[in-house]
């Protein structure tokens, strides 16, 4: 048998230190308490896996104490009355009161060693199940998390980005203030990848996001991969003005970068071009509708050379 934590409640000392004594001896750890309120008070930190709890003790009786402790206490533990009496009416309440079993005083050996088994079975499921749960727990952090993440590039995904903008427009046609979307497109990727290979494409997306992560992370600034080779950034609280400057800065951050791009007839090195839309929002516009205005200035951004940036007009 593995040694269980007892936590043995008796008003009686030679009793209490009787049983104490055998219950050591089959190899478990016991802490005795003298009273109800001390069994209460001991209970939290001693995370007993059984309690043996005599029921007649005169400043709270152990009926009581159970109904206390099943109160303050979620997480299931065995308890067993103790007592004198062997009534049928007292063993019934005793249980409709939270125990999980009765004892009667003196206990008889061969029946204390069983029912300490029987126990045991049910405080090893107990912490099984508290260690899967546990697990599991941690498991559907992940799974939440990994449900909002782009697995290559591990900035926000298109389905996050989607809920966060729909939640954008409408806080801010609440509180009336300005709210600004600049879709981002790699220049000639396409030759990039022919060139340097599929791997080193990717690596080249991780490096892009990871810089517009690095730039764009205080409260009310979010980073998405869009798709393929394209990102996404929202700004909240940012008006026309300040969004010139943020593709300004947004630009030289990946020309900064200086990851190499031979095949590119923009520059030396890999760029950007972005299509920007800064407006008042009603509340009412789709994220969709938004993503067409961005995607068009986008693509006259590249129709002018690409590595720069447009501001869109709301229509
Ligand atoms: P432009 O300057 O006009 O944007 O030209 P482009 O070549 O960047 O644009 P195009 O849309 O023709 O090509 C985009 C390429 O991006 C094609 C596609 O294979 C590549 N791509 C999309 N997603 C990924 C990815 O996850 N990894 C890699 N390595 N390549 C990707
Ligand atoms: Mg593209
Ligand atoms: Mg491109």
């Amino acid at each position: 048998m593995d040694a269980m934590r007892i936590l043995l409640v008796d008003d009686v000392q030679v009793e209490r230190l009787q049983l104490a004594v055998r219950l050591q001896r089959l190899g478990h750890v016991v802490e005795t308490v003298g009273s109800g309120a001390e069994a209460i008070h001991r209970y939290p930190n001693f995370e007993p896996d059984l309690v043996l709890m005599d029921i007649s003790m005169p400043d709270m009786d152990g009926v009581e104490v159970v109904r206390q402790l099943r109160r303050q206490h979620t997480e299931w533990v065995p308890i067993i009355f103790l007592s004198g009496h062997d009534e049928p009416e007292m063993i019934a309440e005793a249980i409709d009161m939270g125990g999980d079993d009765y004892l009667v005083k003196p206990v008889n050996k061969i029946v204390l060693v069983s029912k300490l088994k029987a126990m045991q079975r049910i405080a090893n499921m107990r912490h099984q199940l508290k260690s899967t749960s546990e697990q599991l727990s941690i498991a559907n952090e992940k799974l939440s998390e990994q449900v909002n993440e782009d697995g290559l590039t591990k900035i926000a995904n298109r389905r996050y980005l989607d809920i966060k903008l729909a939640e954008y427009i409408s806080t801010h046609g609440r509180s009336n203030s300005a709210l600004t979307v600049i879709m981002i497109d790699v220049d000639h990727f396409k030759p990039y990848n022919d060139h340097y290979g599929h791997l080193e494409g990717d690596r080249c997306l991780q490096m892009v996001a990871r810089e517009l992560k690095d730039n764009f992370s205080r409260a009310g600034e979010l980073v998405a991969r869009y798709g393929g080779e394209e990102f996404v950034v929202l700004l909240s609280q940012c008006g026309q003005e300040r969004a010139l400057k943020e593709c300004e800065r947004l630009k030289k951050c990946i020309e900064r970068l200086g990851i190499p791009h031979t095949r590119s007839t923009t520059s030396d090195f890999v760029t950007v071009s972005q299509g920007m839309l800064s407006w008042y929002p009603t509340g009412l516009e789709t994220p969709e509708h938004i993503y067409s205005i961005v995607d068009k200035v986008l693509y006259q951004a590249k129709g002018q050379g690409r590595n720069c940036f447009i501001a869109a007009e709301f229509t």
